[in-house]
């Protein structure tokens, strides 16, 4: 696990973004490649890979900043919505590994749409669910 993350550079100044909000513990800047303008990254400034090992205080404090900073996205591009989503771990589509939340503007005529969804076979729903149930217990 490395901490010197592309994001880290960003919070020690060490490199230029279009940083948006700052706090003690957070800090929001517009993603350099977006898949729509106002596309917007929630760090924090506590290292954690993703969320497979992120402290629930980190995690708290960065959803605080995504609560607060959404609707001033939203108002700023005139989006019609917003997704909101973390990669955790490459076959996610995580490619910076630093724990980061992607606030992203959708408009009504962007053409993403939805993830493809898939169907399941019968019993495999329930089989599933009691999986994730016992590794809970
Ligand atoms: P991931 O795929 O890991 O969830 O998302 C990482 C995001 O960070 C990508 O959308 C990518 O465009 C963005 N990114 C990577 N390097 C930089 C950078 O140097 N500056 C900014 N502002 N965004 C970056």
């Amino acid at each position: 696990m490395t901490e010197d993350t592309v994001f880290m550079k960003i919070i020690r100044r060490e490199i230029p973004a279009d940083i948006v909000y700052e706090d003690a513990s957070t800090i929001a800047f517009l993603d350099i490649r977006p898949n729509n303008p106002g596309h917007t990254l929630v760090v924090p400034k506590t290292f954690a890979r993703n969320i497979f090992d992120i402290r629930d205080e980190t995690l708290d404090a960065v959803m605080h900043t995504v609560r607060l900073i959404a609707p001033a996205v939203r108002n700023a591009v005139s989006a019609d919505g917003m997704t909101i989503i973390m990669n955790n771990e490459p076959a996610s589509g995580q490619i910076v590994f630093h724990a980061h939340v992607h606030l992203i503007p959708r408009f009504s005529n962007d053409g993403f749409g939805h993830l493809p969804q898939k169907q399941y076979v019968p019993g495999e729903a329930a089989s599933i669910a009691e999986k994730i149930r016992q590794a809970l217990a």
